[in-house]
């Protein structure tokens, strides 16, 4: 009943989102301030009549307000549903064995095997610095089909320096795509957008779910040269003619525009991040440094699953990663300052 090709196949297993009980969520990065007014008059005001006929294909003013914001061309952008379905078509697109593996950090957004595994494309997991950082010396660029990294990494939260990146853009050859997943980097890394017009084979992508508070939505973008746009749509339209629906590019377009709401809500959350990070370092926590809008944290002496099992048990979700090497952490999704006050109660009344 089933293709050979199902074999092959090891889904993603996202955080948890239960329907069951109210918990405190701090688990899938989502962000605890509610989209930009402006996001929620835009979805108000779209005439239902207007989704009679199909979204357009190009998303063109949703590219348009993109390139805007970020001083590229619209020819330097695409969109797509999601970050993730901009990164499986980037996958597609730009990685094959031919030329070697794809490199990726060994602590990392753990959907890049998946695709790897589902395109068949063979990967090598390059081990991180003994502080966490992602270690740039050890890429071997020319011997690879590609490189691939979050910055500021998951679940470290740890940014790479600019400096950082564009040695690593150097060691690779011109004809390799470097992919540089901007989840997380408006709560504090450097973006490696500046430098699309120097590498042609940079790929920058973003999401609309983390600091601009729509992960529903589904709404993700890469910027890059023309020729890796076009190659993106290529994908697309072999796909899906219309992966992200007129609602969306409407909404998207409002976010986008009211930069000063996202400015002020991005700032309380690194505030409140700095002021949690400091106070778990306070009582005995090793928390390392974060960009992102987590912390990643242990406590001597207990095990991540244990930390992760207790909080569950108290009502507050976070995310442990049973894996060699980070097992003992657990990744904390920064909310509301009441929030986070209500976790560090609860932290100091349980470990
Ligand atoms: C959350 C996340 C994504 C996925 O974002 P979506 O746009 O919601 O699909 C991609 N990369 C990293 C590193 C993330 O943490």
């Amino acid at each position: 009943m089933l293709s050979q090709r199902m074999k092959n196949l090891t889904p993603y297993v996202p955080g948890e989102q239960p329907q069951d009980r109210k918990y405190l969520k701090l688990n899938t990065n989502e962000n605890p301030y509610p989209p930009s007014p402006k996001v929620d008059a835009k979805l108000k005001a779209v005439e239902s009549e207007r989704l009679r006929l199909y979204p357009d294909p190009e998303m063109n003013e949703l590219r348009t307000a993109i390139a805007q914001r970020y001083g590229v061309e619209k020819g330097q952008v695409f969109v797509g549903n999601g970050s993730d379905e901009v990164l499986s078509f980037a996958f597609y697109a730009f990685f094959d064995e031919n030329n070697g593996k794809l490199l990726f950090p060994a602590h990392t957004y753990s959907f890049y095997p998946v695709y790897c595994d589902f395109y068949g494309i063979g990967y090598e997991k390059v081990p991180l610095n003994d502080d966490f950082t992602v270690a740039v010396d050890r890429f071997d660029g020319k011997n690879s089909c590609g490189i691939i990294f979050p910055n500021p990494n998951a679940p470290t939260g740890i940014a790479l320096p600019l400096s950082e990146v564009i040695a690593l853009l150097d060691s690779a050859p011109s004809d390799r795509v470097v992919v540089v997943d901007e989840a997380y980097v408006d709560f504090g890394g450097e973006s490696a957008v500046s430098l699309i017009d120097r590498y042609p084979n940079l790929l920058v992508i973003r999401t609309f779910s983390k600091s601009m508070s729509l992960a529903g939505i589904r709404l993700g973008f890469a910027m890059g040269s023309s020729k890796l746009i076009d190659a993106l749509f290529m994908v697309k339209d072999s796909f899906n003619s219309y992966p992200v629906d007129t609602l969306t590019q409407e909404a998207g377009r409002a976010a986008i525009a009211d930069r000063e709401y996202y400015d002020g809500i991005t700032e309380k959350i690194v505030a409140d991040r700095d002021r949690i990070a400091a106070e778990l370092v306070r009582i005995g926590w090793r928390v390392l440094p974060s960009s992102a809008n987590f912390i990643f944290a242990r406590k001597q002496g207990v095990a991540g699953e244990e930390i992760y099992r207790k909080l569950r048990e108290r009502g507050i979700l976070v995310r442990h990663f049973a894996k060699p090497g980070i097992a003992d952490f657990v990744r904390i999704t920064v909310g509301t300052g009441e929030q986070m006050d209500t976790l560090l109660a609860e932290i100091r009344k349980t470990f």
